[in-house]
This record gives C-alpha cells, structure tokens and sequence, in this order.
C-alpha cells in the first residue's frame, strides 16, 4: 500500500489512526487539502457570500 500523498509505501509500523496514509502527518495534509477547496470553492460563490453578509449586517432604523 503506498501513501497517497508522498508516495511512499506505508511502513507496517505506521498508526493505524493514520491510514491509509503513512503518518498522521499526511494524513494532516490531505484532510488540510480537503479543507483548502472547501474554502475556495465557498470564496468563488459571491452570491452566497453577500447573502451570508446581509444576515449578519445589522438593519438600519432599529436605534
Ligand atoms: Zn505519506
């Protein structure tokens, strides 16, 4: 089995929490991937965003 992210073969003393990655290390970095598209995909929808900003926005006229 080779590690998704390096390439390398995962050593059979690698945690199990860890696959199928060869260390947690990697694994921290493909779930970091994950996140990182998440977010520019949430950054490119404008639409939502300025819809997300009127909500939190405070309205005119309440004081
Ligand atoms: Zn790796």
């Amino acid at each position: 089995m080779r590690c998704p992210i390096c390439g390398k073969v995962v050593p059979p003393d690698a945690p199990e929490s860890a696959l199928p990655f060869c260390s947690a290390r990697c694994k921290t970095i493909d779930l970091k991937r994950w996140a990182d598209e998440e977010y520019s995909i949430e950054t490119v929808n404008e639409d939502k965003l300025e819809e997300e900003i009127a909500q939190v926005a405070p309205t005119d006229g309440e004081n």
